[in-house]
C-alpha cells in the first residue's frame, strides 16, 4: 500500500519528492516517536517532522488543546486574544534573564523562512544599512532573502539563490579546517576572516545591517559553533555595532538542552529567529524575538495574513507548562548523553569522520574510505538501512554525507537504545 501511494503521488506531482525519494514509506497514523506506514510497519521517528514534533506526533493534551481551540476561535490576524496572550508570557518566559525585558515578539507568518526574512528586514530598517553577513554551510530557508542568506550551494541550485550585498565567511567546521587547525585553535581562527573584513579598511565590505547565524547549523550536517567562534562573532559585532541574528528556527525549543542554543555559548543576540517546534505540535507559527531598541517598524511596517493561528498560540503555550513540568530538557541532555555514548565508537571507523551533537540533534559525518571526501552515497545507505530496520533518519551536509538525527525531545530511553543500535550497526555494514 505504501508503494501505490508513492507511485500515485509521483505521478501526480513534478517536485515536492525530498522525503519520499529517500523516506519510501506512507504514513498511516502516529504516537509519540512511533509512526506506522499504511502497511502496518512500525518505525522509530528520528526526524520527527523535521524538528518541529519536539513532543512526539499527537501529544495527546497538545491534541485535547488544539481540539478545545477549534471550537473557540482559530484565526485572529494580530488583534489580541487569550492564547495568543498565553503564548507571548510563555515564549518571553523562557527567555534568559537578562533579556527578558529587553526583548519583544512579533509574529512572522506560518514558517522559518518568513521569520528570518522579518529578521533581516528589521535589522536593515534599524540601522539604515543593507548589507548582510552570513556563514558557508549555514541554512535559512527557501524565501528570496532567507535564500540568499544560505550558505548551502546545494540549496540554491539551480537557480543560484543570490542577493547583492549578502557575504559568506567560513564558519567553525573544524572537522574539515581548510588550514588543518586543531580543533581548539580552528574555530577562532576562522572569526579572524570576518574580522578582518569587517575592520581593516582593505577588509573589502561595508558595514553590513546585521550578521545571521546558527549555533547549530542543521541542514549544513550538524556543525556545532565553537564556543570561542560564538564569543568572537559576537564581540566584534557589539563593538562594531551590528546587530546580531541568531537562527534558532531548528536549535531553538530545547533541541540542543537549553530553550535556545546560544545560552550555552554565554552570548545574546540581538534578534532571535523561532519557528518549528513553537507549537510543540506542527501547527505553523514564526516568530522574531528582538531587542526592543531595534524597534523602528511603524505600525503595519511588517505584515502577513497567517500570523494569528490560534491552534499554534493554544498549543505552543501548553507546549512550554509540558517541557517545564515534564523536565524535557534534562531528558533532552539525558538522551543526549546516551546518543554520544552509543555513537561517538563509530568514528573509529574509517568512513566515519566525526559523530557530533549537542541535546537531541546529532549528526554522522560519513566519508569515502580511500579519499576522505564527503560520501553522501554512504549516508544514503544508512538511512536505507536503518528504515529497513524501523528506524527513520534524515541526510544533510555536505553532498548529503551526513545522517541526521532529531528524535522527539520527549523520546524515551527504550527508543534511543533501540535506534542507535540499528544505527551502530547500518553504519558498520555500509562501509564493509
Ligand atoms: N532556519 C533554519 C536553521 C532551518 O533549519 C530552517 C528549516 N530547516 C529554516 C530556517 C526554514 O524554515 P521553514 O522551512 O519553516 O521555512
Amino acid at each position: 500500500r505504501s508503494r501505490v501511494l508513492l507511485e500515485r503521488q509521483e505521478q501526480r506531482e513534478s517536485n515536492a519528492r525530498t522525503y519520499p525519494r529517500h523516506l519510501p514509506i506512507a504514513i498511516a497514523d502516529a504516537r509519540g516517536s512511533l509512526v506506522r506506514d499504511v502497511d502496518g510497519n512500525v518505525f522509530i521517528d528520528f526526524l520527527a517532522g523535521a524538528g518541529v514534533l519536539s513532543l512526539g506526533h499527537n501529544h495527546p493534551e497538545l491534541v485535547r488543546v488544539a481540539a478545545r481551540q477549534l471550537e473557540i476561535f482559530t484565526h485572529g490576524l494580530d488583534l489580541p486574544t487569550p492564547a495568543k496572550d498565553d503564548f507571548v508570557t510563555a515564549q518571553l518566559s523562557m527567555l534568559p534573564a537578562a533579556l527578558k525585558d529587553r526583548m519583544k515578539i512579533h509574529f512572522c507568518g506560518p514558517t522559518g523562512a518568513n521569520a528570518v526574512e522579518a529578521a533581516i528586514k528589521l535589522c536593515k530598517t534599524a540601522t539604515g544599512r543593507d548589507d548582510i553577513v552570513s556563514f558557508a554551510g549555514g541554512f535559512h530557508g527557501s524565501t528570496a532573502a532567507a535564500m540568499a542568506v544560505t550558505g548551502l550551494v546545494e540549496q540554491k541550485a539551480p537557480v543560484g539563490g543570490g542577493m547583492p550585498g549578502v557575504h559568506f565567511f567560513p564558519y567553525s567546521y573544524c572537522a574539515r579546517c581548510p588550514l588543518g587547525l586543531s580543533k581548539e585553535s580552528s574555530g577562532t581562527r576562522c572569526a579572524h576572516y570576518l574580522e578582518n573584513a569587517l575592520t581593516d579598511p582593505l577588509g573589502g565590505i561595508p558595514l553590513p545591517a546585521a550578521v545571521i547565524m546558527e549555533m547549530v547549523q542543521g541542514e549544513g550536517g550538524v556543525i556545532p559553533a565553537t564556543y570561542e567562534f560564538a564569543q568572537r562573532v559576537r564581540r566584534l559585532t557589539r563593538e562594531l555595532g551590528i546587530p546580531l541574528i541568531v537562527d534558532e528556527v531548528q536549535t531553538g525549543c530545547g533541541r540542543t538542552g537549553t530553550w535556545f542554543a546560544f545560552e550555552q555559548y554565554d552570548i545574546e543576540p540581538d534578534v532571535i529567529v523561532a519557528s518549528k517546534a513553537l507549537s510543540g505540535i506542527g501547527t505553523p507559527v514564526a516568530v522574531i524575538l528582538y531587542d526592543k531598541e531595534l524597534d523602528r517598524w511603524a505600525p503595519g511596517a511588517h505584515i502577513g495574513t497567517f500570523r494569528g493561528n490560534q491552534l499554534a498560540f493554544a498549543t505552543g503555550a501548553a507546549a512550554v507548562e509540558i517541557v517545564r513540568r515534564d523536565r524535557v530538557l534534562e531528558n533532552v541532555r539525558e538522551r543526549g548523553a546516551q546518543v554520544a555514548a552509543l555513537l561517538t565508537p563509530l568514528e573509529t571507523l574509517d568512513w566515519v569522520l566525526e559523530v557530533r551533537g549537542r541535546g537531541l540533534m546529532w549528526g554522522i559525518e560519513l566519508v569515502h574510505p580511500g579519499t576522505g571526501r564527503p560520501d553522501g552515497e554512504l549516508a544514503e545507505a544508512v538511512q536505507a538501512e536503518a528504515l529497513r530496520h524501523g528506524v527513520i533518519v534524515e541526510t544533510g551536509g555536505r553532498d548529503g554525507c551526513v545522517v541526521r538525527l532529531l528524535p522527539p525531545l520527549n523520546v524515551t530511553e527504550d527508543h534511543v537504545a533501540a535506534a542507535c543500535g540499528v544505527l551502530v550497526d547500518a553504519v558498520s555494514a555500509v562501509g564493509e
